[in-house]
């Protein structure tokens, strides 16, 4: 089964997405992780990447599009679940293309959404390991010890890039370039909305019936 997660900044796509790919097999291709990966390791592609990161900006197309589809080709066998790739059209139709030359097709597109007020209260909360990466909220989903990961103890920060300033600019960005990828998706087979404004176990089990069902 091959997916595609899109939504909104803090709509929960990592953490729906990371549970649902491991618990059926699947490559959690996370784009923002990949690219936070190749930042910390210093990669030319990660050099490339880190202001526009910082900034809340989207990584230019070409950059993303070729890191997307090397690991695309590696875990193609497993299926693969693409969270926060595409972002735009311009990538929504590399995808087409890459997936053709691969041999490949989407079974489910999943637009997941939720009311700005809850986005801007998920990020602001929002806690993440520098070591393994492992995400945690101050409220909804605290560590057991503060500041530490349960997972493996490592160093609970904020996102650089969920700081207030950056946050607005992020949502400002996803209204004028990704949202449009719900006019190019809705129409074709596959396409799901859900709604992602509930708590984290309801929002799973809609997602789960939606692509199961
Ligand atoms: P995320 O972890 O999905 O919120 O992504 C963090 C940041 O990585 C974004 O604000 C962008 O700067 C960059 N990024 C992630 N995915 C993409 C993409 N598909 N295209 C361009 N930039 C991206």
């Amino acid at each position: 089964m091959n997916l595609v997660l899109f939504g909104p900044p803090g709509v929960g796509k990592g953490t729906q997405g990371e549970r649902f790919s491991s618990e059926h097999g699947m490559s959690h291709l996370a784009m923002g992780d990949i690219l936070r990966a190749a930042v910390r390791d210093e990669t030319g592609a990660g050099k490339q990447a880190r202001a526009y990161m910082d900034a809340g900006k989207l990584v230019p197309d070409a950059l993303v599009v070729s890191m997307i589809e090397d690991r695309m080709a590696a875990d193609a066998a497993a299926g693969f679940l693409l969270d926060g790739f595409p972002r735009n059209v311009a990538q929504a139709e590399a995808l087409d293309a890459m997936l053709a030359r691969h041999g490949l097709t989407l079974d489910k597109v999943v637009f997941m959404d939720a009311p700005e007020s809850h986005l801007l209260e998920r990020l602001s909360g929002r806690l993440v390991c520098r070591a393994c990466g492992f995400g945690f909220h101050r409220h909804y989903s605290p560590p057991r010890e503060a500041g530490r990961c349960d997972r493996c103890g490592g160093e609970l920060s904020q996102r650089e890039d969920d700081r207030e300033d950056v946050v607005v600019h992020r949502l400002h960005v996803y209204n004028e370039q990704t949202e449009p990828l719900v006019a190019y998706y809705r129409g074709k087979a596959g396409f799901i909305k859900l709604d992602a404004s509930g708590e984290m176990q309801a929002v799973y089990t809609a997602l789960k019936e939606a692509v199961e069902g």
